[in-house]
């Protein structure tokens, strides 16, 4: 992937090759996004133009060996580390990103903004939670002990390190810290509060900006999945339980959180809090009077401006803390009819001061 080729995100993409230039490269970095604005993509322009033999104009020259191998994700310095969880696709009793990676290219190359649900569905673990084992760290350290096969940069592209647990992190810790020559770590997080301190304090954070309307519509053409039967499904969801909050009907509000628990995986409900939360976010930002950066599709602009008219002051942040608040405690396995059963409540009692 060239910088050219990412979507949105230029002064990040310029910061990258300024470090590059410069010869600062940082060896642990932690990029920081909304998910599906395309760190990902930031972070593999950014370790092909390392690796270019030939790079000019900022930006990597896609025709090398390197960007060859690296535009196929088969650059052998060139690591991923994912969340996994055991499955029908694999047969190892303990899995690591290496038992998925087929998959992991595959979706990468179609669409690197995917999202972790897009991932968990690509590696045939939707009703799990990925993680990042400990058997994980032990197959990154000895892969980057081996002398680099090219001259270049060896890296670590590591995908959600929130989902790693202490023990893993405490085995790569000291990688991280003093990493061999020309070794360098990119964390992506979407949930930055969550990575580990000891890890998250070592790295040089960046943040990913939020898309534009327009370049979101460029990514959402690029997505292989069709997801537009969840979409619809959750727009729904979401719509009517806001109307039945809205007019005060407290009867509808809780069918709707019923419908919401019975979601069929946790998996899945995490998806609903996780869209709740967008979508409330988009009113957020259109009461802010900030539409520009809302990203509402054309057809829905007429329910948003609606729901920002409607909804009170402070509804919207309490509304995606509460919303977290749930996608935390159905982690912790928590009974997810009293989780939403709770959230509809809480919408219901501060959509407006009452
Ligand atoms: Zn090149």
């Amino acid at each position: 992937m060239r910088f050219a080729d990412v979507i949105g995100n230029v002064e990040v993409a310029g910061a990258l090759v300024s470090m590059a230039d410069s010869g600062r490269v940082a060896h642990a970095m932690l990029m920081y996004e909304n998910e599906g604005c395309g760190a990902l993509a930031l972070a593999l322009a950014y370790v092909q133009y390392l690796n270019c033999s030939n790079p000019s104009g900022g930006d990597s020259c896609g025709e090398c060996p390197s960007c060859r191998q690296m535009s196929k994700l088969i650059h052998p310095d060139v690591h991923y580390v994912f969340p996994v969880n055991k499955g029908p696709k694999t047969t190892d009793d303990k899995p690591t990103s290496e038992s998925y990676i087929k998959y992991w290219r595959e979706l990468a190359l179609a669409n690197p903004y995917f999202t972790e649900a897009d991932l968990q569905r690509a590696i045939g673990i939707e009703s799990k939670s990925g993680l990042i084992a400990v058997a994980e760290a032990k197959a990154i350290i000895s892969k980057l002990s081996l002398t680099a096969v090219a001259d270049g940069y060896k890296a670590v592209i590591f995908y959600l390190p929130e989902k790693m647990n202490q023990e893993t992190a405490n085995r790569l810790l000291k990688m991280v810290e003093e990493p061999p020559e020309k070794t360098l770590f990119i964390f992506i997080t979407h949930s930055p509060e969550k990575v580990l301190q000891t890890i998250f304090s070592r790295c040089q954070s960046i943040r990913v900006m939020p898309l534009t309307k327009e370049e979101a519509e460029k990514v959402r053409e690029m997505n292989p999945f069709d997801d537009s039967e969840e979409y619809d499904q959750f727009m729904e969801l979401f719509s009517d339980l806001m109307r039945a909050v809205i007019s005060g009907d407290l009867q509808a509000a809780l069918e709707c959180g019923e419908i919401a628990a019975a979601l069929e995986s946790r998996e899945k409900q995490k998806a609903f809090c996780t869209f709740a939360g967008q979508c409330i976010r988009k009113i957020f930002m259109i009461q802010q009077k900030m539409p520009q950066i809302a990203g509402v599709a054309e057809h829905e602009e007429e329910f948003y401006s609606d729901m920002a008219a409607r909804c009170g002051k402070g509804f919207c942040m309490r509304s995606i803390a509460n919303i977290e608040k749930v996608v935390a405690m159905i982690d912790r396995n928590v009974n997810s009819k009293i989780l939403f059963c709770d959230l509809v409540n809480r919408m219901f009692l501060s959509i407006w001061p009452r």
